[in-house]
């Protein structure tokens, strides 16, 4: 990948990361910050009624985005971002548009869901 690439994912991943950060210090002080389209993931939860399994299970997810963020920082560091854990081919950079932590090709992130889902019946 082009070093003006590189940098282009840094700053969006850098810019995430700060959005996470500060989501997750709010969580701590016990604002409840959600914003409706996370309630819209919860099946029974009504926005009135979001206690505080709810709030640890937000904080849980940005916590496990957050790791995802700072490998990926990591991965631009030592050359490695962009390729895929699988078969080492470079990840589509509209795939990592939308989703700059991305350690998997669209083929082999689809075989990983096929197998998840053979394993779940
Ligand atoms: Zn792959």
């Amino acid at each position: 990948m082009k070093k003006e690439k590189l940098e282009y994912f840094r700053q969006l991943l850098l810019k995430e990361k700060k959005r996470i950060i500060e989501k997750i210090e709010k969580l701590k002080k016990g604002d409840i910050y959600v914003d409706k389209d996370e309630t819209k993931d919860v099946v029974d939860a009504a926005a009135d009624e979001i206690d505080k399994a709810f709030i640890m299970r937000i904080r849980d997810r940005e916590m496990k985005l957050l790791n995802k963020i700072e490998e990926s920082l990591k991965k631009i560091d030592n050359g490695t971002y962009g390729i895929c854990e699988e078969c080492g081919c470079e990840i589509e950079e509209k795939r990592l548009e939308a989703r700059p932590v991305a350690t998997l090709c669209i083929s082999c992130k689809e075989e990983q869901e096929e197998l998840e889902k053979k394993n779940k019946h």
